[in-house]
């Protein structure tokens, strides 16, 4: 590492602004669809790479070692640094899995548009059939010259509504078993055949959508890894998302990186819910919990491709974010029977961070059997043809 932390803090202050300490941002983009905010810091961190500092430099990073990073983001976050979410597929997932699995061509199309902002990515994994069980999803891409012709639908895509590309998980081959019959693909949400319906969701956002894709035409070029090997894609995709899920990158204030009191500790402080005992039990059960959350993302995310830490991380981090909004409400008294406080939102937000990104339930069997050893679940349809196996159907 060359550089110090006196002139990373006197670059970053010279393009962003100091963070007040009562300072509130969005978290999850829940209550918000304003781009703008995100996009500009984007776009004015791009240069220095301050925002994706291990990314190469040639792509809007600045070829940084771990420590360089965890430095960066330290001093980072003396600074007013808004809710990345709707940008946040690409920079923490897309971004990632191109490094690795995409072609040279791939990386410069599209890894610069992410760093800077200019272009926005959803993730085209989940459908009605295939949520917990991705590997039996149906969308089918056909092959077609040199052309691939998707049909079927997704479903709780994120981002969709703002996304110029999407990246798509789909079935190639219904005659092999589930997992050697996907590949992955990059779709320009705006073209032919690509129609995205909004859903509401409780905490009044409608940041995920129903996408039907009827004929939508996706040159080869577009495919990121081989034929048949999309299943490695989508697990290094799903891997960076537990890893970013655990960070409070992209908007939240737990604080993680432990030189400032977190802001909801703060608040709590400031209306003296903290005098009472349990309240503070409770509240710092969630700072520790908040603090292994980071810690745990924080070594996953040095990897290029991260194992099953990412899955700690994201358990982790749901209980604190869960924790935190709920005792928040708790400690409001009958002010919390209202809709208009600070932190409404997000208490509505809250059981959806159980959900997104795998659920609770997968996580644990995830870190119970690629971590702890213990037996795998039964899995009977492994080995059989999909258009055999396939669930959903009678
Ligand atoms: C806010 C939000 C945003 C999302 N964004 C996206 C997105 O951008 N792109 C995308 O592709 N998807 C997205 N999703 C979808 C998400 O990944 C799925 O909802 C999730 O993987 C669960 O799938 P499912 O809803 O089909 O539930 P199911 O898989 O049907 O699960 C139902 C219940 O059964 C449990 N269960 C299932 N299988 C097992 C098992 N083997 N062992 C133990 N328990 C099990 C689950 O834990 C759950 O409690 C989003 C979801 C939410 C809530």
């Amino acid at each position: 590492m060359v550089i110090t932390e006196d002139e990373i803090r006197n670059s970053l202050a010279a393009i962003l602004t100091p963070r007040r300490a009562d300072e509130r941002m969005t978290t999850m983009g829940a209550g918000s669809d304003d781009l703008e905010p995100a996009r500009a810091y984007l776009a004015s961190t791009v240069g220095g790479g301050w925002a994706l500092p291990s990314w190469p430099t040639a792509f809007g990073g600045r070829d940084a070692d771990p420590e360089e990073v965890a430095l960066i983001n330290r001093v980072l976050r003396e600074f007013s640094v808004p809710d990345l979410y709707a940008y946040m597929i690409g920079l923490g997932m897309c971004g990632p899995a191109l490094l690795v699995h995409g072609t040279d061509e791939q990386q410069q199309r599209w890894l610069p548009t992410i760093a800077s902002g200019a272009e926005i990515w959803c993730q085209m994994f989940s459908e009605p059939e295939a949520g917990s069980d991705l590997a039996n999803l149906a969308l089918r891409a056909s092959r077609d010259g040199d052309e691939w012709t998707l049909e079927g639908q997704k479903v709780w895509t994120s981002r969709a509504v703002w996304a110029r590309w999407g990246l798509c998980l789909a079935r190639t081959d219904p005659d092999v078993p589930k997992h050697a019959g996907l590949t992955m693909f990059a779709v320009n949400m705006y073209s032919p055949g690509v129609e995205v319906r909004p859903l509401v969701q409780m905490n009044g956002d409608g940041h995920f959508s129903e996408v039907f894709l009827t004929g939508a035409r996706v040159p080869d070029e577009w495919r990121i890894g081989d034929i048949g090997a999309g299943w490695k894609v989508a697990m290094t995709v799903l891997a960076h998302e537990r890893a970013a899920a655990g960070t409070n990158r992209g908007g939240g204030d737990g604080g993680i990186k432990g030189v400032r009191t977190p802001g909801w500790l703060r608040d709590l402080a400031d209306r003296d819910a903290l005098s009472n005992a349990v309240t503070r039990q409770r509240a710092m059960k969630i700072h520790a919990r908040d603090a292994a959350a980071g810690w745990t993302a924080d070594r996953a995310s040095v990897s290029r491709q991260p194992g099953p830490a990412g899955s700690g991380a994201k358990v982790h981090k749901t209980f604190s974010f869960q924790g935190r909004v709920y005792l928040d409400k708790d400690s409001r008294g009958a002010e919390a029977m209202l809709a208009s406080h600070d932190g409404h939102v997000e208490f509505l937000t809250g059981p959806s961070m159980s959900i997104r990104g795998g659920t609770d339930e997968i996580q644990r069997n995830i870190l119970g059997e690629r971590v702890l050893g213990l037996p795998s679940e039964p899995r009977v349809d492994r080995d059989i043809p999909w258009s055999k196996a396939r669930k959903g159907e009678h």
